[in-house]
């Protein structure tokens, strides 16, 4: 806490716990996610806390190419959720992901979602926060749990190993009702 307090960078009065999920399936992965989480650190207003291992993925969801390297990352952001949407989003693109590809399943050099920041629940135009899907997404959980099992969803009110021990019991998903 004493080096977090020395910081000159963050408002400890708006400081939220925030958790990023990254992924990369082109080119050098882990080059991809050390390079990622560089230009992360280097941002006013940003203190990575913690960053699980990455886990080798197949591609899923209709992305035809290339392994996933899959990870998770807590930090404490004084940034606002769309503050942080655009930083995500510049990083992106300094690494060379190339704009207009939403839906497109394309491969990515790197790509950046807000899974959880604090117990906020937004749903607009630009943001679903929680991300969308986390208790369906096994490279999403896995990286969570490596960083914190008992970490709460706010809307399911499960922990992250409870919705992983879910996924494991397809009916069980099937039956859990967003608590909104
Ligand atoms: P993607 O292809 O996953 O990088 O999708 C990026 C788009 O998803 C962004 O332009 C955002 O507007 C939208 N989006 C919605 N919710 C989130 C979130 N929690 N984190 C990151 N992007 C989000």
């Amino acid at each position: 806490m004493s080096k977090i307090r020395k910081s000159k960078n963050l408002n400890l009065l708006t400081l939220k716990t925030t958790y990023l999920g990254i992924g990369t399936n082109k080119g050098d992965r882990e080059k991809n996610i050390s390079n990622a989480l560089k230009l992360l650190s280097h941002i006013k207003g940003i203190k990575l806390l913690k960053v699980s291992k990455m886990f080798k993925n197949p591609p899923q969801e209709g992305i035809k190419s290339g392994y996933f390297l899959n990870g998770a990352i807590k930090l404490l952001t004084s940034l606002t959720p769309l503050e942080l949407l655009k930083t995500c989003k510049s990083i992106e693109r300094k690494l060379g992901r190339k704009i207009g590809y939403r839906g497109k399943k394309r491969s990515r050099v790197i790509d950046l979602d807000i899974l959880f920041y604090g117990n906020e629940v937004i749903d607009t135009k630009e943001l679903t926060i929680p991300h969308l899907m986390i208790e369906k997404r096994n490279f999403v959980l896995i990286p969570l749990m490596d960083i914190n099992e008992e970490l709460i969803h706010p809307v399911l009110k499960k922990s992250v190993g409870e919705l992983y021990s879910d996924y494991l019991a397809p009916t069980s998903i099937k039956n859990c009702a967003r608590a909104v």
